[in-house]
């Protein structure tokens, strides 16, 4: 039987009714996984000890299991995950000034294959399952504790696999689930064809990232290949939609590659292309990824460049970046444990 946490915690009462017992111990156990952070049935003393024995039986609620682990000096901690089949996934847990954030994955591999990152260098391998995203969450909480916030900028393309996301999301939401604020869940994306317009219809208003990385369309498309059919313009369009939707300003994501896109003059045109648009600016410098040749602009090109489009009147956030030394940019510790063949065939 498929894990409970693919169906919408509000369903669970209905799927326990099917399964032959009553239904408001659907919503027990709801309460006992979302609230109370159960990992398995038997902890939920208050079920009958049969039903909780036939449930471990035919819908364990943890299935992923943990491959590897890495923790870096600021208390960042990355966990690989194993999914049924093996697949693996990478989620992490940061803490902040303000409390923990978790950053989940959304697939196994990513078919956009941005030029410097490390998650789609052997391409997509499939969706995770709304089940899946979730299953991080419950993973982090267990290990780290409580959580505040939730970016989902881990490893794949939320835009690529929006049914499962925004699944998840909602159980993230909904007071039957883990009941969190709209207001501390960040969705990132590269803007993928009808993704914002579809995220907007959907209307929770979750914070946005959009990940841009270059001023002209020619830059993006090499930098972001997989949405090169996707123009800067219509991209920004669809993300000035989503303000009138859900009435919050998104973030613009910029990672700063020296000699690449971190110019004066990119600059000055990323401050026009952005000029009187409803968003921030995320510059991100470039995480080093062994096997790519791209290289973090030194501290002074990055300040320079945040300071010319202050300077133009946007407002702009220079990413500390949180795991650096403990292969924190996405992707890294899933490569790091891949058997050395599967690496090969795509360098
Ligand atoms: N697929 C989503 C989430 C990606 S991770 C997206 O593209 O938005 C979140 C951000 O980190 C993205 O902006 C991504 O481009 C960026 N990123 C990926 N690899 C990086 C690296 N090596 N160094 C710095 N930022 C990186």
């Amino acid at each position: 039987m498929e894990s409970l946490l693919e169906s919408h915690p509000s369903a669970w009462p209905e799927i326990f009714k099917e399964l032959g017992v009553p239904s408001f111990h659907g919503k027990i156990a709801a309460r006992w996984v979302f609230q109370r952070g159960a990992t398995s049935w038997q902890e939920m003393t208050d079920l009958p000890a049969s039903l909780r024995e036939m449930l471990e039986a035919q819908t364990p609620l943890q299935r992923a299991r943990l491959v590897d682990k890495s923790e870096a000096r600021d208390g960042a901690v990355k966990v690989l995950l194993a999914m049924e089949d093996d697949a693996t996934v990478e989620a992490v847990g940061m803490p902040g000034t303000d409390g923990r954030t978790l950053c989940l994955s959304t697939q196994v591999g990513c078919a956009v294959k941005c030029g410097f990152c490390a998650s789609g260098m052997e391409g997509l391998s499939r969706n995770l399952t709304q089940g899946e995203i979730l299953e991080q969450v419950l993973w982090l909480r267990r290990a780290q504790g409580a959580f505040q916030r939730i970016v989902v900028m881990g490893m794949g393309e939320a835009g690529h696999n929006l049914d499962a996301v925004l699944g998840a999301l909602d159980v993230l939401l909904d007071d039957t689930g883990f009941g969190l604020s709209a207001r501390r869940i960040t969705l990132s994306t590269v803007g993928p064809k009808n993704a914002l317009p579809r995220i907007a219809a959907w209307g929770r208003p979750v914070n946005m990232a959009l990940s841009l990385h270059a001023p002209d369309d020619l830059l993006r498309q090499q930098l972001v290949p997989g949405v090169a059919n996707r123009t800067i313009a219509e991209t920004l369009a669809e993300a000035d939609e989503l303000f009138v939707a859900h009435g919050r300003e998104y973030t613009v994501e910029y990672v700063l590659l020296a000699g690449v896109n971190d110019s004066p003059e990119q600059a000055e045109a990323l401050a026009s292309l952005l000029f009187r648009r409803r968003c921030h600016v995320n510059l991100i410098p470039f995480n080093p990824v062994p096997e790519l040749d791209y290289a973090r602009p030194e501290s002074m090109v990055q300040e320079d460049f945040a300071k010319r489009l202050r300077e133009r009147g946007l407002s702009v956030t220079l990413r500390r970046s949180l795991g650096r030394e403990s292969d924190a940019a996405c992707g890294q510790l899933r490569r790091r444990s891949l058997p050395t063949d599967d690496l090969r065939t795509e360098v």
